[in-house]
């Protein structure tokens, strides 16, 4: 997986995708250290005015099946892999997804939005109503094709061009989804038209508000996820960004998560080219780290610094 240098990628200078300007500051400096699919070294920058920070230049579109190599967790992430974690964070996930699925009508339709190998549907199968319709969107073929296997329904393609119906669904989830896109307003435009009017759409993405960014913000921060994350929030450039696009903001909170810690630390290990015994001890598979973490991160939520934001949005 590591060293599977595949050289310089194609990039492209941008500028805030919520204020269209370019007056920002460069905060971060960092490189893929979690998969090397790329030699390039990224930059990090920060909007002056709404507080967003970006990949700037990043990686063109053609890009994609480079930095998202096949061995990229979220076409993966199974029981046979990942064991006890993945039993203890299906649990946590399905009780979080209830919770915004309890005003559902009977004959409900949600739409997962970024919806990878299906891991989310899967659990509102699983544990949510039977009467409930599920669907899913993602625009990569092998992230598509595993949630298929698991019968789901699953639209391949990039939900602005789909051509879905209006006024459809009463939920949509776009869970780690919006850091990754390209145009994020155009897409939180899309999922508004296939809402139904008083439709929720609810946000979970890292949070640049959070003790974890602080610390390690200059280049090991694991939510960079260089060159995979594009846009990255905090309250203020989600709410301006849901405004823009004409949503309300129903709720908008902080949400416990171990996983940048992990990873800023993994990160942080790698650079100083420490043993590989030492940097597996900070993956998603070490049940310690995860643990000692999660235990930190649930007392910063209290402060409402945790290391997620989690927005609900509704189409007024
Ligand atoms: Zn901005």
């Amino acid at each position: 997986m590591e060293n599977s240098f595949n050289g310089m990628l194609n990039l492209v200078h941008v500028q805030c995708c919520v204020c269209e300007s370019d007056d920002a500051n460069p905060i971060g400096v960092g490189e893929d250290f979690e998969y090397r699919t790329s030699s390039d070294t990224f930059l990090a920058m920060q909007c002056n005015s709404c507080g967003l920070v970006y990949l700037n230049p990043r990686p063109d579109v053609s890009g994609f099946e480079t930095i998202y190599p096949p061995t990229y967790h979220a076409f993966d992430f199974s029981e046979k892999d990942f064991g006890i974690v993945y039993k203890i964070r299906s649990r946590l996930e399905a009780k979080r997804l209830l919770s915004w699925c309890k005003d559902l009508p009977e004959d409900a339709r949600i739409l997962d939005v970024g919806c990878g190998d299906g891991f989310h549907l899967n659990l509102l199968k699983r544990y949510g109503k039977k009467s409930w319709t599920l669907e899913g969107v993602d625009f990569d073929k092998r992230a598509a094709a595993m949630a298929e296997k698991s019968g789901l329904k699953v639209h391949t393609g990039s939900i602005e061009t789909l051509n879905l119906p209006e006024n459809t669904f009463d939920l949509a989830l776009m869970i780690q989804t919006i850091e990754h896109l390209e145009k994020p307003s155009e897409i939180l435009a899309a999922i508004k038209s296939v809402l139904k009017t008083g439709g929720k759409l609810v946000i979970v993405t890292d949070n640049t508000d959070s003790r974890d960014f602080k610390l390690f913000k200059n280049g090991y921060w694991g939510g960079y996820h260089f060159p995979r994350h594009w846009n990255l929030f905090n309250q203020n450039s989600l709410t301006k960004l849901a405004g823009k696009v004409g949503f309300e903001v129903v709720d908008l909170r902080t949400q416990v998560s171990p996983v940048n810690w992990v990873y800023s630390i993994h990160n942080w290990l790698v650079d100083l080219e420490k043993p590989r015994w030492l940097t597996n001890q900070f993956t998603l598979k070490s049940t310690v780290s995860l643990s000692v973490f999660t235990s930190l991160d649930i007392v910063l939520q209290r402060f409402g610094k945790g290391a997620l934001l989690r927005a609900i949005l509704q189409k007024p």
